[in-house]
């Protein structure tokens, strides 16, 4: 089986990806999970049902910036590869509070690169060559597309918000440790993920459930901004794809060749809502057009030729059959979410500046 015996560090694996990388590593591969996150308000360890009870998962509750625990946690577990999915991940609250995403997603980097390549030096020569260290990031570090063209590979960073700044010198920071110290680092650029167990703040779910409650679906600007959007599991397959059979060194981008307007996903998951939880009027009345996202990229899209072609990966949804699959996944699992709203998630605008 893929990755028998071997142990794979996950940060931030009780977020939205890191969680569906867990379930992926656990359900379809012989690895074993360590699971490292500090649980900040968008974790939720309901999302890994059945983990905590599985002989290969362990989960350690600390911050990326803590040098010593992560330590620790290194010369116990004795990890053969580290998937980086612990971030700060909400661009809206960037622009209210950028301290945060400084430090989880650029000290906390650097950290953890401080922390693997301590581990790494330490290793066998054999175990030396098998180590990787696999960095998640965003398209977002690209900035803004015009009406064409698509995210390469080779693409001039231009980050416009304080989330993909950050994002962005963090994956700075992990190609100079591959340059100057020899760690055996990836870096991945994703398109917008979607699919279940989504934090309600991110438009998919937020419209989802403010729709099922009859509520206004509030749509930043004109509606006419382009996101590509990528089904979580199909990330979570490109990533041990990428950790398994990419290069050292590389980057590889992942998109779901789905770009839509923010408009044209509302409109979609009314007609979905409309379907499959009937109410008294159609969802599309509830539209409201609200004051745009300052900074608001107007489009992305990834080209991901570079892994379809290298490592054979494909999405398996497309944005119809993926967006269907998550809102049924949301009329069935309302405890999940409803659990978050109950805790005191709000739902409030934020992010105006
Ligand atoms: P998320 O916000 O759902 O989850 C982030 C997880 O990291 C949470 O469990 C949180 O508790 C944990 N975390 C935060 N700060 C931490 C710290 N200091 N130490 C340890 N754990 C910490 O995010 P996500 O959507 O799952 O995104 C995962 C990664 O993928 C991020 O790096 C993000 O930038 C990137 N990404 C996400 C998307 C997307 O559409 N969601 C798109 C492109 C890239």
């Amino acid at each position: 089986m893929r990755f028998d015996n071997l142990t794979i560090l996950v940060t931030g694996g009780a977020g939205f990806i890191g969680s569906a990388v867990v379930r992926h590593l656990l359900a379809d591969t012989g690895a074993r999970v360590v699971n490292v996150d500090k649980l900040t308000y968008a974790a939720n360890l309901d999302s890994l049902p059945g983990a905590s009870g599985n002989p290969r998962y362990a989960f350690e509750q600390h911050c990326i910036c803590q040098a010593e625990a992560l330590r620790r946690i290194f010369e116990t577990y004795q990890p053969s590869a580290v998937i980086n999915l612990a971030a700060e991940s909400h661009v809206d609250r960037s622009i209210d509070g950028p301290g945060d995403f400084i430090q989880t997603n650029i000290v906390g980097t650097f950290t953890l690169l401080q922390e693997a390549l301590r581990h790494w030096r330490g290793l066998s020569p054999e175990a030396k060559a098998r180590f990787r260290f696999l960095h998640v990031s965003t398209d977002e570090v690209f900035g803004s597309l015009g009406e064409t063209g698509l995210f390469s590979e080779t693409s001039a960073y231009a980050p416009n918000s304080p989330y993909s700044a950050s994002k962005a010198s963090s994956d700075h920071l992990v190609r100079a440790w591959r340059e100057t110290y020899d760690l055996p680092t990836i870096v991945t650029n994703c398109s917008n993920n979607y699919g279940p167990y989504h934090f309600p703040e991110k438009l998919i779910p937020h419209m989802i459930i403010k729709g099922l409650a009859g509520e206004p679906l509030p749509v930043y600007g004109d509606g006419r901004n382009i996101r590509d959007w990528l089904y979580v599991e199909d990330h979570a397959r490109a990533l041990t794809l990428v950790l398994e059979h990419g290069r050292i060194g590389e980057t590889y981008n992942i998109g779901g060749r789905n770009e839509r307007t923010n408009l044209d996903v509302v409109n979609t998951i009314c007609e979905l809502l409309d379907q499959l939880a009937p109410g008294p009027a159609s969802r599309r009345n509830l539209i409201s057009f609200v004051t745009d996202r300052p900074g608001h990229d107007r489009r992305y899209a990834i080209d991901a030729s570079k892994l379809e072609r290298e490592l054979g990966w494909k999405a398996k949804e497309d944005f119809d059959s993926g967006l269907a699959k998550t809102v049924r996944w949301y009329l069935e699992n309302r405890v999940w979410w409803q659990a978050i709203l109950d805790r005191g998630y709000h739902q409030s605008r934020i992010g105006l500046g």
